[in-house]
C-alpha cells in the first residue's frame, strides 16, 4: 500500500487489493458551497453544488474525489484543466502565489436533481482542508475531479467487516447504506467522542458499533488504536468476508497484518486505504 501523502498522490496506488472502479468520463468540475452545516463537535458537512455537477458520474460505495479549495488570502480559485493525470503536473507548475490546495475527500451522499453533493469533514484542527471548511460559507468557490470507487463487497462473501476512524467515516457509512440486505455487516466506527455518534439509518442486516474514544478505557488517543484492537480480538464469523479497512494509516495497515495473520483472512478479501498519516501533512 502506498500512501497519499507520498510521492505519488493518486489513490490508484493506494490498495493492493482494490477493486478500482474509475470513471468513464472524468472532468474538473467547478462547484460553489451551498451550505454548511456543523454535525458534532468534530463533524461538519459542506454541501457544494453547481451546473457542473450534471457532468458527476455517481457510482456510491466509497467514491472519492480530489477537492481544489484556494489557500488564505487567494480570491477565487484557479484549478488544472487536464482531465486525465496531467493536472497533477500542471498543478505544480503553477506557482504557489495562485496554485490551490487539493486533498482527497468522499462522496456522502449525492442528489442529481438539486445537482449537489454533500461532503464530511473531520474537525482536526491542523490542516489547511479542516480550516478551509470551518470557514467556508455559501459562494465560495471549490473544485472536484472524480477518482471512483475504491471497494465494492466481494462477490460470493458470506458477510461483510468494514471498520473506521473517523476520516473513513464517510466511507464506511455509505458503504453501510449502500450494502444489500443479504450481507450481513458489521461496521466498527471510532469517533473523537460520544457525542460524534451521528444519528444513522441502517438496515437491520447492519450491526454498528461506535467506538468513541474519549469513553474508552485507554491512554492511547492516537486516532485509529481503538478499533485495531477491538477488531483484532473480535470473534470473525465463518465463511468468506468482505473487508474494507480506512483511516490512519497504522489502523489500515496493521489491522490487514493482524487479519490476514492472527484471523486467517485471506488478503484478497481486505480492501485497506490509509487515508493520511499521523504527524504528515498531504501534498498539495
Ligand atoms: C480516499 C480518501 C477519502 C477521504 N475522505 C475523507 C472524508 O470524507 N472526510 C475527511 O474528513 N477526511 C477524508 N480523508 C482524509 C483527508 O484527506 C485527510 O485527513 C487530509 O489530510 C486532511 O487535510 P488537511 O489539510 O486538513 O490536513 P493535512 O495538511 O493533510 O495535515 C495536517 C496535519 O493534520 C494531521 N491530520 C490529517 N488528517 C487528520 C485527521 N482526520 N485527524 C487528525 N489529524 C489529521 C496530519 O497528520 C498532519 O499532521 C480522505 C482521504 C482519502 C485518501
Amino acid at each position: 500500500m502506498s500512501h497519499p501523502t507520498g510521492k505519488d498522490p493518486s489513490p490508484r496506488s493506494a490498495a493492493k487489493t482494490k477493486t478500482r472502479v474509475a470513471p468513464t468520463h472524468r472532468c474538473m468540475l467547478r462547484l460553489e458551497v451551498i451550505a454548511a452545516h456543523r454535525l458534532s463537535e468534530h463533524f461538519l458537512r459542506l454541501t457544494i453544488g453547481g451546473d457542473d455537477l450534471a457532468d458527476f458520474e455517481y457510482q456510491g460505495w466509497d467514491q472519492l474525489f480530489r477537492l481544489f479549495f484556494p489557500r488564505p488570502g487567494q480570491t477565487g480559485l484557479r484549478m488544472p484543466s487536464a482531465a486525465n493525470n496531467g493536472w497533477i503536473a500542471q498543478l505544480y507548475l503553477m506557482p504557489v502565489t495562485t496554485r490551490p490546495h487539493v486533498r482527497n475527500y468522499t462522496v456522502r451522499a449525492f442528489r442529481a436533481a438539486q445537482r449537489e453533493l454533500d461532503v464530511d469533514f473531520v474537525v482536526h484542527g491542523d490542516g489547511p482542508a479542516a480550516t478551509w471548511a470551518l470557514a467556508a460559507g455559501p459562494g465560495d468557490p471549490v473544485g472536484i475531479f472524480d477518482e471512483g470507487t475504491m471497494y465494492r463487497p466481494r462477490q460470493g462473501a458470506h458477510w461483510q467487516l468494514l471498520v473506521a476512524e473517523e476520516s473513513a467515516a464517510p466511507a464506511a457509512l455509505a458503504i453501510a447504506e449502500q450494502t444489500p440486505a443479504s450481507l450481513p455487516t458489521t461496521l466498527y466506527l471510532e469517533v473523537p467522542t460520544a457525542a460524534d455518534i451521528l444519528p444513522v439509518t441502517l438496515g437491520p442486516h447492519v450491526n454498528v458499533r461506535w467506538l468513541p474514544r474519549d469513553t474508552a478505557d485507554t491512554a492511547d488517543t492516537m486516532p485509529g488504536r481503538l478499533a485495531l484492537d477491538t477488531v483484532s480480538h473480535a470473534t470473525l464469523p465463518a465463511g468468506h468476508g468482505s473487508v474494507f479497512i480506512a483511516g490512519e494509516s497504522g489502523l489500515a495497515t496493521g489491522l490487514r497484518r493482524i487479519l490476514t495473520s492472527q484471523h486467517n483472512i485471506p488478503k484478497q478479501d481486505i480492501t485497506f486505504f490509509g487515508y493520511w498519516k499521523h504527524g504528515r501533512s498531504s501534498l498539495g
